[in-house]
């Protein structure tokens, strides 16, 4: 089987005590049924701790939200003690993500984790891949396959070296004529170009139904409401953020793309990777606008917690999804007024 993925993958390592945001912090973390029956078999002081602290097939979290076996040091007893093989299959996977397509299997490092956020502003993606051994996948329609892949490595291209943000315009256009096609079972590939004309951007409109998802940390909220304040006041995006948020892009299309496949939905995925762009280099103006130094690790900071609170959550996912279609703010021609403005 071929595994494809983002060359960069390969020197991410977790900062583990070094993290200042511990993914073993605030998530409700669900163990796999192999590696629960495994707990359950451990004896002596460890597997007491086990015992006491696992419900419902989920670590108990404490009361600050962290997980039992996360020590003071923010390290893992159950890695030191058990070793990491014995990590249940969320906890060993975090932060890589995976999706099958028949004989292909893709993967990467997702935005949520800060040192996986460092690595994906830092370098453009380079797809590589390699010969794995086979893994269970479902089936996929190897024809939607073949168009769906051609349609996202011509975005890719165009994301990373055409000029920015006409890029992101012409690639919502292209995805509104893909999306068309695809629902007329026509499988040619439109030309990528600009053909809508950008419209009045309504940002408040935008900023309202990030409002309305669920949050995860309970700071978000404010915070959002407080950039929206700054709406009107914060300057233009300046230059010197063009490659961190082609990076983005990049990292929202590899991701959500190809899972067009399986339900030949692809508009709403676009529309995430260009929405989000937008937003964390919005987010980002904020952060400039109010601190006389707003760094590459602030900017990091910002990514990865848009990241935890949009993409973390199926639900926040779905509202989003259904604002893409039904609400005015995210029409193709206001998205582009947005990043134009
Ligand atoms: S968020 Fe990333 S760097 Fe931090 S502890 Fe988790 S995997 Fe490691």
């Amino acid at each position: 089987m071929l595994y494809h993925y983002p060359s960069y993958c390969d020197s991410f390592r977790c900062i583990a005590g070094k993290c200042t945001d511990n993914c073993c912090i605030g998530w409700e973390i669900d163990i796999d049924s192999d590696t629960l029956a495994y707990y359950q078999s451990i004896t002596g002081d460890l597997g007491q701790r086990l015992r006491q602290n696992i419900s419902e097939g989920c670590f108990v979290l404490t009361e600050n939200e962290r997980c039992p076996f996360l020590n003071s040091h923010n390290l893992c007893d159950i890695y030191t003690e058990l070793g990491e093989e014995h990590l249940c299959q969320i906890c060993t996977d975090h932060p890589r993500y995976y999706e099958w397509f028949g004989a292909v299997k893709e993967g990467g490092i997702g935005l949520c984790c800060e040192e996986a956020a460092r690595i994906i502003l830092s370098e453009d993606m380079v797809l590589t891949e390699k010969e794995i051994p086979d893994e269970e996948s479902g089936g996929c329609d190897p024809e939607l396959y073949g168009v769906l892949l051609a349609a996202r490595d011509c975005m890719i291209e165009h994301l990373q070296n055409s000029s920015f943000p006409a890029s992101v315009c012409a690639m919502l256009d292209f995805a509104e004529e893909l999306q068309s096609r695809i629902d007329n079972d026509d499988f040619t590939l439109p030309a990528f170009e600009r053909v809508s004309q950008a419209e009045n951007a309504d940002l408040r409109g935008m900023l309202n139904i990030f409002q309305t998802l669920e949050p995860i940390d309970e700071r978000w909220q404010p915070y959002i409401r407080h950039c929206a304040e700054l709406a009107e006041v914060i300057p233009p995006m300046p230059p010197e953020h063009v490659p961190y948020l082609r990076r983005i892009a990049v990292y929202f299309l590899f991701r959500y793309f190809m899972k067009g496949v399986f339900d030949g939905e692809i508009l709403s995925r676009v529309k995430l990777a260009a929405v989000s762009t937008y937003m964390i280099g919005f987010l980002w103006r904020c952060g400039l606008y109010e601190n006389a130094s707003y760094s590459f690790a602030d900017m990091v900071q910002t990514a990865k917690n848009y990241s935890k609170e949009v993409e973390y959550s199926a639900e926040n996912l779905d509202t989003l999804a259904d604002a893409f279609y039904d609400v005015p703010c995210f029409r193709t021609p206001q998205i582009c007024g947005a990043f134009e403005c």
